[in-house]
């Protein structure tokens, strides 16, 4: 996407709503867009939150990120060898770790004030690397958030077929989602409150899917993208599968399943502090803490877990 089409995106968004938080990511490597720092530039001047998700195999632009205060930069990662990150990511493992190493270089030489997180995709053939992991995030500066991995598209999920990596899934898909479909669920999607966008300009129905679209988000109004959302036939069966509640794998349930299937004995355990922690917040919804604080807790509870 070029820089005018892209600011053309921001101008039209900034008048329909306001944007709490730029992401460059989802489905793309913003590295690969050689405008990113003169994006990075105008979000500073502009006043616009932004945050990069990366698989570091590049760092093009990532200096001008930096220095014009991204809120953070995710380096994602499933593996501390090239084995076990060859089998869940493409890409060159030792290129990826020189990267990262480059990147808390470059943040303390420019005195940047950018959050540097190692976004860890938990499986089942990782859970041995994992402590490696962390202890060069702890060396290095980043926090590390590990999460049990997604499965996407949604479309992928919900009517297969399963590939190699479901296998490798910490929470098989059928028992996964067979233990959320009797939970609650919300009323209407939370997705619906975000706008995802694609290099062609395509509004997405929603971060789950990249070739699920619903219009131009330049030649639709946002209401216009938000009624063909609502309305969208794969939301009902989606809905109806508990899907999002599967994905966010918080669940005490969905947690359980997955510490039981986990491979290292530093893994599982985490894995039941989580419950303890998401059980705790669960009934903490009950006190009236503002919703941003009670999420800042449980961020910072799960950077140093
Ligand atoms: S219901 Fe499912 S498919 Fe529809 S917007 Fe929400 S997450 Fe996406």
């Amino acid at each position: 996407m070029s820089f005018e089409t892209w600011k053309q995106i921001i101008e039209k968004a900034q008048t329909e709503f306001k944007i709490a938080h730029l992401d460059f990511n989802n489905w793309g490597e913003p590295t690969l867009n050689k405008d990113l720092p003169r994006m990075a530039a105008y979000c500073k001047e502009h006043g616009i939150h932004f945050r990069i998700s990366t698989n570091l195999q590049r760092t093009d632009g990532l200096d001008a990120v930096l220095a014009n205060g991204a809120d953070l930069i995710w380096a994602s990662c499933s593996g501390w060898s090239q084995e076990t990150y060859g089998k869940t990511h493409e890409g060159d493992f030792n290129k990826l770790r020189d990267n990262m190493v480059w990147l808390a270089e470059k943040k303390r030489s420019l005195n940047s004030r950018t959050q540097l997180i190692i976004r860890w995709h938990r499986y089942r053939h990782n859970c041995d690397e994992e402590k490696e992991a962390r202890k060069f995030a702890r060396q290095h500066g980043f926090a590390f958030e590990a999460h049990v991995a997604w499965y996407l598209p949604i479309q992928k999920l919900l009517t297969g077929p399963a590939d190699e990596t479901a296998k490798l899934l910490l929470v098989p898909i059928g028992e996964g989602l067979d233990a959320v479909k009797d939970l609650p669920r919300p009323k209407t999607c939370p997705e619906y409150s975000s706008v995802h966008v694609d290099a062609n300009r395509q509004a997405k129905l929603c971060c789950l899917t990249y070739n699920l679209n619903v219009g131009d988000f330049l030649e639709n109004d946002i209401e216009t993208l938000d009624a063909a959302r609502q309305k969208h036939p794969f939301c009902t069966p989606c809905m109806e599968a508990n899907a999002l509640e599967y994905l966010a794998k918080t669940h005490p349930k969905l947690l359980w399943m997955a510490a039981k299937n986990a491979t290292s004995t530093d893994v599982r355990l985490r894995l039941l502090f989580e419950i303890l922690v998401d059980t705790t917040l669960r009934l903490g919804r009950r006190i009236p803490i503002p919703y941003y604080i009670k999420s800042r807790i449980g961020m910072a509870v799960k950077h140093r877990l």
